[in-house]
């Protein structure tokens, strides 16, 4: 724990160090990958904190995933600043909506939805749409959309069209399905996980005296990965914050990945329109990438258009040299598979720590092949973003035989003879099926063993920090950590989407599947929609610390047709085309050697960007009243959101009575 408040500065260069100390008013942090934004917010609360000029208990820090957050509070924790609240949005509402739910509507807030997609299948049968199961999950994604864009089910055809919705049925069938599943829900008395934003955000515009209690218990907001915030996020932001402004955001426009989910960067960069008097700092130096792989990222910014494009900043990379990209093209994708999977082998055989590689692709059914090529090359691993782990069926009863075990742990139970903590873990857990040893193979055999693996970790992590912890405590931990999704770290190698591998860095990333109909995937037509591609694969590579692999297979299966070339990403940046099957290193002589870490003035940066006209989201007029500005809005404009919002309260409010 550093000593002081000053001591909190250190480690960080002069731009960080602007961050941390503007501690009043709007701030916005405009940057690129891995120059320290999500470090200079987390230092920032902890100076506040520890110079006494924030109450902890007064800020509310915003991250984009459990994990995110978890980490957050981690190093808050290290840096002397215990006690913030750092959440997603959705948790920080939720927990809010059960405090004021009884107050507000009455009763208690109904249930969480368990399996969505089984009720959106429910639905689909009352009223007789037939849908496999790619349709289904694409129709609960438009559902998800439309309400995160407020859009109500008889908007849905028209919204749809004009966002460029790719719809898996015909529109006003989705339309219908949308309705009934809203129907059955209701129903069935359950809430959906957007019905969590939208019914916080309803409460604290109906009632006054709920949002000032909530205001008057928070007052500093912090919102890291700020360019993919939601409309829906952004007016909830709006709400906590009322008439004041000690808000902080930070963004990169360029890894804006989340539009299909209604997220958009303007948020991020009319930030200076809605908030004129806001500092505004620009980071550029990047402190988690080799020169090989910064240059490659610029490369791919270079060729990115669009409004995000268009305040690109380009990084220079301060970490010493490394080895260059390397680029493989294999026949097909079992053979991309195997050729990943004996790579990694190697690297854990020559020294590199499992938890420090991580497999990157483009959609989550590109998974199984990589699970299945690690699972017979004996590489330990983890998948991202599948389904949250406290939620998992074998981590449920895993969790209740342990509870079980520390309530009759005393009487001659099994455990008698079993001394320390992780012993008495194993020993309930292989009544569950846990063995030392993986079990052969991959897929969901494999998949529950690894939950369980977790688990075992996490006692030997817990009882190694908290000597003569019982198995009772371990049983209070999991339910706070359950409560809070707050998943242990699996160790093994990373299997995640790039979607879900955002603000998160490796030593060695491999990038997967980066071919024509993978990267720009097949469904991406708009130029818009293919820009969003590359910046997803601008997010990959700038998840790499050092080692950098990216390859394609021209085939689907072995002895297919060859019908797929490498990414058209990739052109200009890659060696020559013919290089089949090979390894070579990229050309372009590997950008500027920067031998240089830590603090200090080497590249001056740009600090003040350029003032952006704030627009009127429903006209699109220029605005210039303050007051409109933070609405986004003409006064005279009608709010189709709040609209919205009204109308789910009325529901629920009708429910009740
Ligand atoms: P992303 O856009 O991917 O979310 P980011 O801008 O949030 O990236 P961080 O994750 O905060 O970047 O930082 C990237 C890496 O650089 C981390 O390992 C962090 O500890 C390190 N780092 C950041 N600033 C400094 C600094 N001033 N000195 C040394 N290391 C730093
Ligand atoms: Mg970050």
């Amino acid at each position: 724990v550093p000593d002081s408040a000053d001591a909190v500065l250190e480690g960080l260069d002069p731009e960080q160090r602007e961050v941390a100390t503007a501690l009043r008013g709007p701030v916005c942090v405009l940057a690129g990958a891995g120059t320290g934004k999500t470090r200079a917010i987390t230092h920032r609360i902890a100076y506040g904190v520890r110079a006494g000029i924030l109450q902890p208990s007064t800020v509310l820090a915003v991250t984009f995933t459990n994990r995110a957050a978890g980490e957050m509070r981690g190093r808050l924790r290290q840096l002397g600043a215990a006690g913030v609240q750092a959440r997603t949005f959705h948790s920080a509402a939720l927990r809010q909506l059960q405090y004021f739910w009884p107050k507000a509507i009455g009763g208690s807030l109904p249930r969480l939805v368990d399996r969505k997609i089984q009720l959106v299948a429910d639905a689909a049968a009352a009223c007789r749409i037939r849908l496999d199961r790619g349709e289904l999950r694409d129709a609960t994604a438009e559902i998800e959309w439309s309400k995160v864009t407020q859009t109500v089910p008889a908007d849905y055809p028209l919204a749809a069209a004009k966002a460029g919705r790719e719809t898996p049925r015909d529109p006003a069938e989705i339309a219908q399905l949308y309705a009934a599943y809203e129907d059955l829900k209701r129903a069935r008395s359950v809430i959906d996980f957007e019905d969590v934003l939208l019914l916080t955000v309803a409460v604290l515009q109906d009632r006054h005296d709920v949002a000032e209690q909530v205001r008057a218990q928070y007052q500093h907001f912090v919102v890291d990965e700020y360019q993919d915030v939601s409309p829906l996020q952004q007016r909830l932001l709006e709400l906590w914050l009322g008439d004041r402004d000690d808000l902080c955001v930070v963004g990169d426009a360029s890894q804006t990945i989340y539009s299909f989910t209604g997220a958009t960067p303007d948020h991020l960069l009319d930030f200076r329109g809605r908030h004129p008097g806001a500092t505004v700092v620009k980071l550029v130096r990047d402190y988690r990438s080799t020169p090989q792989v910064v240059h490659l990222a610029n490369g791919l910014l270079a060729q990115a258009r669009g409004r995000a494009a268009d305040h690109r900043l380009e990084l220079v990379s301060q970490r010493p040299a490394g080895p260059e990209p390397v680029y493989t093209e294999y026949a097909d994708e079992p053979a991309e598979a195997e050729g990943a999977a004996r790579r990694i082998r190697e690297l854990i055989d020559s020294g590199v720590p499992a938890a420090e590689i991580a497999v990157l692709f483009r959609t989550n059914s590109q998974s199984e092949t990589y699970e299945q090529a690690l699972a017979d090359a004996g590489v330990p691993y983890q998948l991202r973003g599948a389904e949250r782990f406290f939620d998992r069926p074998e981590v449920r009863k895993a969790g209740s035989a342990l509870r079980a075990a520390a309530r009759f742990g005393g009487n001659d139970s099994l455990l008698d003879d079993v001394v320390d903590l992780p012993s008495q873990v194993r020993a309930v857990l292989s009544g569950e099926g846990w063995t030392t040893e993986p079990p052969a193979g991959s897929g969901a055999v494999r998949e529950r063993w690894e939950s369980l693996a977790a688990l075992v970790n996490l006692a030997q992590d817990f009882s190694a920090a908290r000597a003569g912890a019982t198995l009772s405590d371990l049983v209070v931990e999991l339910d706070e950590r359950a409560g809070a999704q707050h998943a242990p770290t699996v160790q093994g190698v990373t299997l995640a989407s790039l979607h879900s591998a955002k603000g998160l860095e490796w030593d060695v990333v491999f990038l997967v599947g980066v071919a024509e109909g993978m990267m720009p995937i097949t469904y991406a037509k708009t130029d818009e929609q293919i820009e969003e591609e590359r910046r997803l694969l601008y997010v990959g590579v700038t998840r790499a610390r050092e080692r950098l692999h990216l390859s394609w297979a021209l085939a689907r299966s072995p002895g297919g047709r060859p019908s797929r070339r490498a990414s058209r990403f990739l052109k200009g940046l890659r060696p020559g085309s013919g290089t089949a099957g090979g390894r070579a290193a990229v050309g372009g002589g590997g950008g500027v050697e920067r031998g240089f870490r830590g603090g200090g003035a080497q590249v001056a940066a740009p600090r003040r960007t350029q003032r952006t006209p704030a627009r009127c989201r429903v006209c699109g007029r220029t605005l210039t009243d303050a007051g409109e500005m933070k609405l986004m809005r003409c006064e005279g404009c009608p709010s189709d959101m709040d609209e919205g919002v009204y109308e789910r309260l009325r529901e629920w409010r009708a429910l009740q009575a």
